[in-house]
C-alpha cells in the first residue's frame, strides 16, 4: 500500500517547516491538535453517507451515525442552541445554504460591506450572494470606523431586507449581537449571525454570543475554534417565526428547512473525516483550557495592538476587542500588499486587507490584516507579542535594509523555538 511521492512529500514537509519556524498571524489561521489531525486522516474519508443520521441514502453508516450525533450533540452543548448541521463543506457554503432555506432568489439582503469588514458571502456583488439576491450593504462610520447601529437600523427600515447578516471577517471590535437583533424584529427580518472569525472567543465567553437573538448562526470551524476546515449551521430556536412570515405556506420548521437546504439542496455525501475532526474540536474546545486560550487570544491582541500603538502605527478603531488588529500604513509609506510581501522574506504571515474607505485599489489595499489565534496556540503571551510588535516595527520601518531582516530572522528564530509546534511531526 506504501507509495512514494517524492514530490509531494518535498511540498508537505516544507509547509510544515514553514508553520513551525515561522509566525502565524492571518487570523483566520490556526493550529489543530494532533487528535484533530489524526480524525481528518482516517478511513472515515472512505465512506459515502448522504442524508441524516438514522436517514441515510446508503447502507453501512452505524459507526458515521456515532460520529454525526456526537459532532451534532457537543454543537448544540457547546453553543447552546436547539439544532446544528455539521455537514457544510465550509463557512462559504454554509452561508449559501442559509440563503438557499430562507430566500427566493432576488429578495433583499443586507450584510456588512466586503471593503468594511464583511465576507464575500454577505452580499458582495461577485459572489453569488450579491449576484442572485438583491444586496443592500452597510458599512462602518467614516469617523470612527465602527458600526453604528442607528445608521443599521435606518438603512434597514428603509429597505426592509428579508435577511440582515451580522458577523465580519476584518472588524477589530466587538459586534453587538443584540442591537441587530432588535433592527431585526423591528423590520420583520431574519438575522443570521456569521461567528467564523470569533466562535472560539464566544466559547470563552469573551465576546457576546448571538445565541439569544440570532435565528440562525452559522461559524466555520477551523478557525478560532481550532478545528478541521468545515462549517456548522445552528438554529437556536427551532420553534421559529416562519408561520408568521412570509414562508407560512412552508410545511417545513426552520431547522428542517435549513437541513434540506444543505441536503440534497446544495451538497451530496458529508466529508466524514471532516465531521469526525469537527466533533474532537469540540470535544476540546469544551475544557477550561480552551476558555483560557480564548481569553489569552483577547490578551495577547491587545499587547500586540498597544505596542504597535507605541511604533506609531496607526490601527483602525485605535485598536482591538477581539482577536485582530487592521493597521491602516499610508503613514509608513508602504502598500498593504508590500508590507505583505516584506513581513513573509522574514517569516512572519499576514494579509493585505482594504481599510474602510480605503483611497487605493482593492488589489493592492493600504492596509494589513493580523491576528492572535495561531501564535497563541503555540503558547505565545504578551511579553512574545511585544517582541512581535517590535520586530514587525524593525521590518516595516526599514524595507531595505538586509542586516535588519537578518536579525528579525534570528528573533524569529528564537521565539519560535521557545514555542515548539507539533514537535512530533516530521
Ligand atoms: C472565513 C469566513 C467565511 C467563509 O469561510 P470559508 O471556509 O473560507 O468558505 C464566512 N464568513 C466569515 C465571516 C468568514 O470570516
Amino acid at each position: 500500500m506504501e507509495h512514494h511521492d517524492a514530490k509531494l512529500d518535498e511540498a508537505l514537509a516544507a509547509e510544515l517547516a514553514r508553520q513551525q519556524n515561522g509566525l502565524e498571524m492571518i487570523p483566520s489561521e490556526n493550529f489543530v491538535s494532533p487528535a484533530v489531525l489524526r480524525a481528518l486522516g482516517s478511513v472515515l474519508t472512505n465512506k459515502y453517507s448522504e442524508g441524516y443520521p438514522g436517514k441515510r441514502y446508503y447502507g453501512g453508516n452505524e459507526f458515521i451515525d456515532v460520529i454525526e450525533n456526537l459532532a451534532i450533540s457537543r454543537a448544540k452543548k457547546l453553543f447552546g442552541v436547539q439544532h446544528a448541521n455539521v455537514q457544510p463543506y465550509s463557512g462559504s457554503p454554509a452561508n449559501q445554504a442559509v440563503y438557499y432555506a430562507l430566500l427566493k432568489p432576488g429578495e433583499k439582503v443586507m450584510g456588512m460591506s466586503l471593503t468594511h469588514g464583511g465576507h464575500l458571502t454577505h452580499g458582495w456583488k461577485v459572489s453569488f450572494s450579491g449576484r442572485y439576491y438583491h444586496s443592500v450593504p452597510y458599512g462602518v462610520d467614516k469617523e470612527t470606523h465602527l458600526i453604528d447601529y442607528d445608521v443599521v437600523l435606518e438603512l434597514a427600515r428603509k429597505e426592509r431586507p428579508q435577511l440582515i447578516i451580522a458577523g465580519a471577517t476584518a472588524y477589530p471590535r466587538a459586534i453587538d449581537f443584540k442591537a441587530f437583533g432588535q433592527i431585526a424584529a423591528e423590520v420583520g427580518a431574519y438575522l443570521l449571525t456569521d461567528i467564523a472569525h470569533i466562535a472560539g472567543l464566544i466559547i470563552a465567553e469573551v465576546h457576546q454570543s448571538p445565541v439569544p437573538y440570532a435565528d440562525v448562526v452559522t461559524t466555520t470551524t477551523h478557525k478560532t475554534l481550532r478545528g478541521p476546515r468545515g462549517a456548522i449551521i445552528m438554529c437556536p430556536r427551532i420553534e421559529d417565526r416562519l408561520k408568521e412570515k412570509y414562508h407560512e405556506d412552508s410545511k417545513w420548521n426552520l431547522a428542517e428547512l435549513i437541513d434540506r437546504a444543505v441536503f440534497p439542496g446544495l451538497q451530496g455525501g458529508p466529508h466524514n473525516h471532516q465531521t469526525a475532526a469537527i466533533a474532537t474540536a469540540l470535544d476540546e474546545a469544551s475544557t477550561p483550557a480552551f476558555k483560557r486560550y480564548g481569553e489569552q487570544i483577547v490578551k495577547n491582541a491587545r499587547a500586540l495592538a498597544d505596542q504597535l500603538l507605541a511604533h506609531d502605527f496607526r490601527l483602525i478603531t485605535g485598536g482591538t476587542d477581539n482577536h485582530l488588529i487592521l493597521i491602516d500604513l499610508s503613514n509608513k509609506n508602504l502598500s498593504g500588499g508590500e508590507a505583505e510581501t516584506l513581513l513573509d522574506e522574514v517569516g512572519i504571515t499576514v494579509n493585505k486587507n482594504t481599510v474602510p474607505y480605503d483611497t487605493r485599489k482593492p488589489m493592492d489595499p493600504s492596509g494589513v490584516r493580523l491576528g492572535t489565534p495561531a501564535l497563541t496556540t503555540r503558547g505565545f503571551t504578551e511579553v512574545d507579542m511585544k517582541l512581535v510588535a517590535d520586530v514587525i516595527a524593525d521590518v516595516i520601518h526599514n524595507p531595505k535594509k538586509e542586516l535588519v531582516k537578518e536579525s528579525v530572522r534570528k528573533k524569529i528564530s528564537e521565539l519560535t523555538q521557545r514555542h515548539p509546534l507539533y514537535a512530533g511531526l516530521s
